[in-house]
C-alpha cells in the first residue's frame, strides 16, 4: 500500500509525526493509501518555507505571474483524464463529475490569468493642489487554505489560485479522506514554472488545522466544510488576528410554482439532488411545491425518476451517481432516513438497502425520497450530505418564501415558474447567496463570486471572482506631493477639500 507524502518547498516530504489516516477507494471499500497527518511542528515548518519563499514570488511581476497561471490550465488540461480517474477513485464521484470538479476549478485559474488587470490600483492626478493620489493592492504574505473532501480539485484551485496569483505564498491543507489529486495539482503548479515553496500541501486532521489558524506567520484562513468547523475556524483565525473567510453548510430549496414546465423542474431536481450522491454543498435538497396540485403533479413525475436512477461504480460512464466518501458517512445517511421515518416523514423511495453486485463492500446508497416532511424535523432542518431529497408541500408562494427564509442556511435556492413577477420577486427578496430561476444550480462563473448568506457562511467576501483578489491581497494608498514653488506652510486643522 502506497504512504502519500506532505508537498512542502517544491518536493513530496514523508510524514514524521506517526499518525496517519486510511484513504479508501469508495467504490470497492478498499484502503487504497495512508496519508500521514502532519504534527504543528510540520505544519510550521511548511509556513516557514512558504514565508521564505513569498518575498521573491511577489517581486514577480503580475504578467509573469498569470504566465505560471496559462502554463497550468494547459499542464491540467493535457493531464485531465488521469486526474479526473484518481480523483473518481478516490473520492467516488463519476469520472464525468471528476471531470467537471477540475474543470470549474481550471475556470477560476484562467480568471486568475487577468491578474495584472485585476490588480490595477486607482489613481487620482492633482488631487488637491500638487497633490496625487494612488492606491495599490499589495500581497498579505502567505494564506492557507482548509478544503472539504467534496471537491478534490475545484476548491483548493478556487483558493491557491487567486492568492498565488496575487502574489501570496500559500499553504494547502486538504482533507485527508481524498488528498491526492490536490499533491497531484501542487506538482504541475511547479511544472507550470511556480518557484518552489510558494505552494505548499500539508494532510492532516484538527492539529495541522489548529497549528495553521495560531501560526503568526500565517495571514489569511480560507477554509470551505460543514458549518461548525467553519464558524471554529473563523472565531481562531479572527482571534488570533487572521483574515478570514470560511464557508459552511447548505441546505438548497427549490421552488416549484404551479405554472413551472414541470419536466423541466423534474429533470432539474433528479440532477441537483442526487447528482455527486447529493455530496455537494449546493446540492438541491429540499423541492417546495406550491399548491396541492403541483405536489401531486410533481410526485407523480418524480417517484419513478427517483427509483430509476442508476447507481454505479465511478467508473461507469453511464452511472448517474457513484459511492459515498465513507463508510462512516453511509452510516450516517441511513441513519438520517431511519429518523426521518421516526419523525412521521412519508418514505416514497427507500435507498438504504441498495447493494451493488460484486462491490458489496463498497459505500453505496440508493437515492431517498421522502414527502410529507415537515420544517421542525431534523431532516429538514440539517444537512444530510447524500442522495435524499424531501418535499415540503407549501399552499402558497408567500409560505415557500418565508420557508426558504426561515432555514439556518442560505446557500442557494431556485424557483421554477414561467411568471417574470414571481421570479423576480424571488430573487430580490430571498435570504441565500446564490439563486436560479429555472436553473437547479446555480453555482456561478468563475467571474462572480461565490458564498452563502446566513450560517452558510463566517466573513465577509465570497469565493473567486474580484472577490478573492481583494481578499488575497491589502490596499495601500499613497497621498504624495513633490518639493515644488507651492508653499502653503504648516497647516495644524485636519485637511478637507473644502
Ligand atoms: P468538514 O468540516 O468535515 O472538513 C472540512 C475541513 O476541515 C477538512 O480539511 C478537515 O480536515 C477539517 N476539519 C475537520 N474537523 C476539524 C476540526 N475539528 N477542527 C479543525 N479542522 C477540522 O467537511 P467535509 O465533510 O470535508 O465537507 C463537507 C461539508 O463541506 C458540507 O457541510 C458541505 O456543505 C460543505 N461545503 C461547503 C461549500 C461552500 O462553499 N459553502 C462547498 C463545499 C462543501
Amino acid at each position: 500500500m502506497q504512504d502519500l507524502a506532505h508537498f512542502i518547498g517544491g518536493r513530496r516530504v514523508p510524514g514524521r509525526s506517526g499518525r496517519f489516516v486510511d484513504v479508501y477507494e469508495p467504490m470497492t471499500g478498499a484502503v487504497r493509501a495512508r496519508a500521514p497527518l502532519a504534527s504543528s511542528d510540520e505544519v510550521r515548518e511548511a509556513v516557514a518555507n512558504a514565508v521564505a519563499a513569498q518575498p521573491e514570488w511577489a517581486a514577480v511581476n503580475p504578467q509573469r505571474r498569470a504566465r505560471v497561471m496559462m502554463r497550468f490550465v494547459e499542464i491540467v488540461t493535457r493531464e485531465i483524464e488521469a486526474l479526473a480517474k484518481l480523483l473518481a477513485c478516490e473520492h467516488g464521484k463519476t469520472i464525468a463529475d471528476a471531470r467537471g470538479d477540475i474543470q470549474r476549478g481550471l475556470e477560476v485559474v484562467e480568471f486568475c490569468i487577468g491578474a495584472p488587470q485585476l490588480l490595477k490600483g486607482g489613481y487620482t492626478n492633482s488631487a488637491s493642489a500638487g497633490i496625487d493620489i494612488w492606491s495599490m493592492r499589495q500581497p498579505l504574505g502567505v494564506a492557507a487554505g482548509i478544503t472539504p473532501f467534496n471537491f478534490p480539485a475545484m476548491i483548493p484551485m478556487w483558493m491557491f489560485a487567486p492568492a498565488i496569483a496575487c502574489g501570496d505564498a500559500f499553504i494547502l491543507k486538504p482533507s485527508e479522506r481524498d488528498p491526492s489529486v490536490p499533491l497531484r495539482l501542487a506538482e504541475l503548479m511547479i511544472e507550470a514554472g511556480l518557484p518552489p515553496g510558494v505552494l505548499n500541501v500539508v494532510i492532516g486532521d484538527k492539529e495541522a488545522v489548529d497549528a495553521l489558524l495560531d501560526d503568526a506567520g500565517v495571514e489569511a484562513i480560507a477554509f470551505v466544510g460543514s458549518t461548525g468547523i467553519a464558524e471554529y475556524v473563523y472565531t481562531r483565525a479572527t482571534a488570533n488576528g487572521k483574515r478570514a473567510q470560511c464557508f459552511g453548510a447548505g441546505k438548497n430549496h427549490m421552488v416549484i410554482m404551479p405554472d413551472a414546465d414541470m419536466d423541466q423542474a423534474v429533470d432539474a431536481l433528479v440532477g441537483a439532488g442526487y447528482g455527486s450522491a447529493g455530496e455537494r454543498c449546493m446540492a438541491i435538497s429540499v423541492a417546495v411545491p406550491v399548491g396541492q396540485s403541483t405536489a401531486q403533479e410533481l410526485l407523480q413525475r418524480l417517484g419513478p425518476r427517483v427509483e430509476n436512477l442508476k447507481v454505479g461504480l465511478s467508473t461507469d460512464d453511464t452511472a448517474d451517481f457513484g459511492p459515498l466518501i465513507s463508510k462512516q458517512h453511509l452510516d450516517r445517511v441511513r441513519n438520517y432516513v431511519a429518523l426521518g421515518v421516526s419523525e412521521g416523514a412519508k418514505l416514497l423511495v427507500d435507498g438504504r438497502d441498495f447493494k451493488m453486485q460484486g462491490y458489496e463492500q463498497g459505500f453505496f446508497i440508493g437515492p431517498s425520497l421522502f414527502d410529507e416532511v415537515e420544517p421542525q424535523m431534523r431532516i429538514y432542518r440539517e444537512e444530510i450530505f447524500g442522495p435524499v431529497v424531501s418535499v415540503v408541500r407549501a399552499d402558497n408562494y408567500k409560505d415557500a418564501l418565508a420557508l426558504v427564509d426561515a432555514h439556518e442556511y442560505g446557500n442557494g435556492a431556485a424557483i421554477f415558474t414561467r411568471a417574470g413577477d414571481a421570479a423576480r420577486d424571488f430573487a430580490s427578496r430571498v435570504k441565500a447567496g446564490m439563486v436560479g430561476v429555472n436553473v437547479p444550480t446555480p453555482t456561478p462563473l468563475a467571474y462572480y463570486t461565490f458564498g452563502g448568506w446566513k450560517r452558510s457562511v463566517f466573513g465577509d467576501l465570497n469565493q473567486h471572482g474580484e472577490d478573492a483578489f481583494r481578499f488575497f491581497t491589502r490596499t495601500k494608498t499613497v497621498t504624495s506631493r513633490w518639493p515644488s514653488n507651492v508653499r502653503e506652510g504648516a497647516n495644524f486643522a485636519f485637511p478637507t477639500m473644502s
